[in-house]
């Protein structure tokens, strides 16, 4: 946040700031989305909906999530919250005691430790290893696991690493849980933004796997629409049950306008989805090429998402100890941001967002390369 906010301050400034900070897709919200919530206003639907949302984004949520990802959801399964992070922190809270112990891998998404912090659990770190490519391994899971050992979140594809879990792992990591009756919260964000031979998968979508499985969506990233404000959780019953009432008490309703481009989004076409994927594809593509030809730079080949998390300790020296040093002295030279990847529990590494245009990942390698050498 402060590298991120002291490049805000730069470009305030009138800097020319290559910007590789931010977590949400560049692109508009689609048309036919934005008028979905144009017509919603004109026609007064402006009032609190049910608080676990209105009938039919829910049937609307089941449907799409059946279609893109196989599984099998009722209605009364499924909530609408205000976001995908506003979905994992009702679950936590919903489920979390004071001393219970949740397993978060590393390279982690920031808010994961600090949700299950203020809901008084413990997080407990499953390191992943960039040789093989930041996956989070059923084997680590098990070690790990202690009595009060109650959830196990799995983020595929990841933020910051853009790890993607292959099925057979996520499988197993599954059948851990199973066997000791935890959770497994899956963080569905970036479900439709993978690369290569990854392919958009749900662990919701094996059999008999929903009784322990807890499914965090966004709109978010899939449809540019990080500032709308709508996720959801797909669950057991009792659990959205619970999760309802938490949520009663707190935000009530995710803004109805909203739910109503929701709704048009999931009913709608999915090609603004592929387009996106293409372009991201292409980037993708770019910024790998340039960060690998920096000598001393290493960096894996991320299966989705829009981040690259190069490796750069073999640049660290007395002068610039740590990827934090990196980061601020990045943006102080060469007016580049990125987010030092000791904020995501993983010392040594710098996460780039390539939800930017070709030209500015153009220009940005060229700065990231001068400073470098
Ligand atoms: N999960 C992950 C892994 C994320 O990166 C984000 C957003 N950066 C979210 C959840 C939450 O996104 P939102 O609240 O906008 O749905």
């Amino acid at each position: 946040m402060a590298v991120l906010h002291a490049a805000e301050q730069l470009k305030a400034k009138g800097v020319d700031v290559a910007d590789f900070g931010p977590g949400e897709p560049d692109f508009p919200t689609p048309e036919h989305i934005k008028r979905a919530a144009i017509k919603a206003l004109e026609e007064n639907r402006t009032k609190y909906t049910a608080t676990p949302g209105i009938a039919p984004l829910r049937q609307a949520i089941c449907d799409w999530h059946a279609a893109q990802l196989g599984s099998s959801y009722q209605p009364a399964e499924s909530i609408v919250t205000v976001g995908g992070k506003h979905a994992i922190f009702n679950v936590v809270c919903s489920l979390i005691n004071s001393g219970d112990e949740v397993i978060i891998a590393a390279p982690y998404w920031v808010s994961y430790p600090d949700i299950v912090k203020y809901a008084g659990g413990k997080p407990v770190i499953l390191e992943t290893r960039a040789e093989d490519n930041f996956i989070m391994r059923a084997a680590e899971v098990e070690k790990l696991l202690t009595p009060r050992t109650r959830m196990v979140i799995a983020d595929s594809p990841s933020n910051p690493s853009g790890a993607v879990i292959p099925p057979e792992e996520f499988q197993k990591i599954l059948a851990v849980c199973q066997r000791r009756g935890i959770w497994l919260l899956s963080d569905e964000c970036y479900s439709h933004f993978t690369y290569g031979d990854a392919r958009p998968f749900s662990i919701a979508s094996v059999p008999d796997s929903k009784s322990g499985v807890i499914i965090v969506g966004s709109l978010s990233k899939t449809f540019a629409m990080t500032g709308w404000r709508v996720g959801y959780v797909l669950a057991p019953q009792p659990l959205i049950g619970a999760i309802t009432k938490l949520q009663s008490q707190s935000t009530s309703n995710a803004t109805s306008i909203a739910q109503y481009a929701a709704l048009e989004a999931l009913r709608g076409p999915m090609d603004s989805v592929h387009t996106m994927l293409a372009e991201y594809t292409r980037r993708r593509g770019r910024i790998l090429t340039g960060l690998r030809a920096i000598p001393g730079i290493t960096c894996t080949a991320p299966q989705g998402a829009f981040y690259v998390f190069p490796n750069i300790a073999a640049k660290l020296n007395a002068g610039m100890p740590t990827d934090t040093h990196a980061a601020n002295l990045l943006l102080e030279r060469e007016h580049v941001a990125v987010v030092p990847g000791a904020a995501f529990g993983a010392p040594g590494y710098l996460r780039l967002s390539y939800a930017t245009s070709i030209e500015r990942i153009e220009e940005g390698l060229r700065r990231i390369a001068r400073f470098f050498a």
